[in-house]
């Protein structure tokens, strides 16, 4: 098991912010930013590049949502969004996850 699926499974803590049936989000352990988040779906997909079904795909493209979901929740004014995909692009943990980074505190307590 992935270590992200071990987040999802409770198995190791996680600073959660966002959770429903589908999607999770939590701080980044090794934060490159004030904040650093990152969105994952629960369902293990282990690159960008191997997302080729269609509800797959629909799940990938809701990632969005969810960042949407947190800048609001948030009031983030502004924020970086990256995915890295394979390894030698800078993948380190092979399970699907998008980055949302901003120079900006959250003022609001997790
Ligand atoms: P990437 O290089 O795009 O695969 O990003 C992986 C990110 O996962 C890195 O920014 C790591 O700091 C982060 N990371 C690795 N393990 C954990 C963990 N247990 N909890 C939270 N973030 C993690
Ligand atoms: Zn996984």
């Amino acid at each position: 098991m992935c270590v992200f699926c071990k987040i999802v499974d409770k198995q190791i803590p996680a600073e959660i912010v966002y959770e429903d049936d589908k999607y999770l989000a939590f701080k980044d352990i090794n934060p490159k930013a004030p904040t650093h988040i990152l969105i994952i779906p629960k369902k293990h997909i282990e690159s960008f590049h191997l997302v080729k079904d269609k509800d797959d795909k629909k799940l990938v493209k809701w990632l969005l949502d969810i960042a949407w979901e947190i800048i609001d929740q948030q009031n983030l004014p502004g924020c970086q969004l990256h995915m890295n995909s394979w390894s030698d692009h800078g993948q380190e943990v092979p399970h699907i996850h998008l980055h949302l980074l901003s120079k900006d505190k959250t003022s609001i307590k997790w």
